[in-house]
């Protein structure tokens, strides 16, 4: 392993990583810095998590530092675009961060904030501006700035903006950059829509990739416990008790759903903040501070409002509902064990679930360890036994046997193990003990 000394950067960047408590670049980093260093565009893909923010932002702040320039006039020497404001916030504090020792301006500009203030920030201009493409597009109506400065774009998240609907704003926005310019790209997917705008936005770029999302989760101690959708509550409760649990992000499907979580477990006496769509920025900061700070252990949050929630000493994921797209759930888990730390997730898995979690089974090449309900809860009967499917590294259904009929296969109501432990494939590939060795 290299450490960030080798990168060369320019001191006061390696003062902050100093300062930060970096030594060692993770694997994306070692990969991309030094061919975005040397000017060329780059195609990343990877997922939060890995340490792309900073696999962008450190090579940036090194030409930032080496070729200063004045501010210019309504417009950015940088430009990053990200679909969601939490994602956007997290990558302007990453720049703050990293750039502490250099004088630069570094702006954000998306949706929740007056835009007067926006329209007052790029009179002077900025040196780095971290933006959501609506609200760029809304400054850039308004002529309160253009993009004709901008030497070096970055798009984060690419896929995510497409599921957000961002593809036409984006389609609007890169025409009016200059030809001339570093375009850094990075998505944790590929499909055929981000490669296509890939292959037009990018010049001859150097392909680095990451962690495909099955194999971030290994980091992750995964259980789940199969219980009535109705009783998902008390046994949240219940979890919560324990006192091992100190930073717990709980995943809800719905805005509703999250608000619903939160007011029932403020009835059971545990205080809790929700973040998603429907709260106001200011209300999503507090609740992101109350959560920071260890005022409140307990974040529920939809998957989305959970983007670039960026909290370190996430102990503990909570999936109140299983996501029904199985890279979702890669994506929920991966907010704890972050850069290498190690982190346990924890399922609430009612019938109608079941297929879900075996859609992510064969996503992340795991079992998922299902753990006995607590007492007074009411047991859930297992699934029959699977054939093949999910075990031994059989990524896609049909490794081999003939996984369609099984799958469809309603559980059977008798026959279930004792415990809750289903037979079959439910057997961890290796044993997610609450310590295991890495
Ligand atoms: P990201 O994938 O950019 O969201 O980063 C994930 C987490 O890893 C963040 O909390 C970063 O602060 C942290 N991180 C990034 N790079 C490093 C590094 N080289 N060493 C330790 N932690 C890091």
């Amino acid at each position: 392993m290299t450490d960030f000394s080798t990168l060369a950067l320019a001191a006061p960047i390696a003062e902050a990583l100093e300062a930060t408590g970096y030594t060692t670049p993770t694997p994306i980093q070692a990969q991309a810095i030094p061919h975005v260093l040397e000017g060329r565009d780059l195609l990343g893909i990877a997922q939060t998590g890995t340490g792309k923010t900073a696999a962008f932002a450190l090579p940036i702040l090194d030409r930032l530092a080496r070729k200063p320039g004045p501010l210019p006039r309504k417009g950015t020497r940088v430009l990053v675009l990200a679909p969601t404001r939490e994602l956007a916030g997290q990558i302007a504090t990453s720049f703050q961060k990293y750039g502490q020792f250099l004088k630069l301006s570094i702006g954000t500009a998306f949706g929740g904030v007056p835009i007067n203030k926006h329209i007052r920030q790029m009179v002077r201009g900025t040196d780095v501006l971290v933006a959501t493409p609506g609200r760029l597009i809304d400054l850039i109506d308004r002529k309160a700035m253009t993009l004709n400065d901008v030497e070096v774009l970055v798009l984060d998240e690419a896929d995510q903006m497409l599921d957000l609907g961002f593809i036409h704003a984006l389609r609007r926005i890169v025409p009016l950059l200059p030809r001339r310019r570093q375009t850094l790209f990075f998505s944790a997917t590929m499909p055929a829509q981000i490669a296509e705008l890939a292959g037009k936005y990018l010049d001859e770029p150097v392909e680095v990739s990451v962690a495909p999302a099955a194999t971030t989760a290994e980091k992750v101690a995964q259980r789940a416990h199969f219980v009535a959708q109705g009783e998902k509550q008390a046994l949240l409760a219940h979890t919560l008790r324990d006192d091992a649990i100190d930073r717990v992000l709980v995943f809800t499907r719905t805005k509703h759903g999250a608000d619903r979580v939160v007011r029932n477990l403020e009835r059971d006496g545990i205080k809790s903040a929700a973040i998603h769509g429907n709260k106001s920025q200011p209300q999503r900061e507090r609740a992101l501070a109350a959560f920071r700070s260890g005022h409140c252990r307990v974040l529920v949050a939809t998957d989305i409002a959970a983007r670039g929630v960026d909290v370190p000493g996430v102990s503990h994921v909570v999936n109140f509902e299983i996501p029904n797209v199985a890279e979702q759930y890669v994506h929920r888990i991966g907010r704890t064990a972050r850069a290498g730390a190690e982190g346990l997730a924890i399922s609430f898995v009612a019938p109608d679930e079941r297929n879900y979690l075996r859609d992510i089974e064969r996503l992340t090449r795991q079992a998922v360890e299902v753990m006995p309900l607590p007492e007074g809860f009411t047991h859930q009967p297992a699934p029959a036994p699977k054939a093949e499917a999910g075990r031994g590294g059989a990524g896609k259904p049909g490794g081999g046997g003939k996984p369609g009929p099984s799958r469809r296969r309603r559980p059977r109501n008798a026959g279930a193990p004792a415990g809750g432990k289903p037979a079959g494939n439910r057997q961890p590939r290796r044993q997610q003990g609450g310590s295991h060795a890495s």
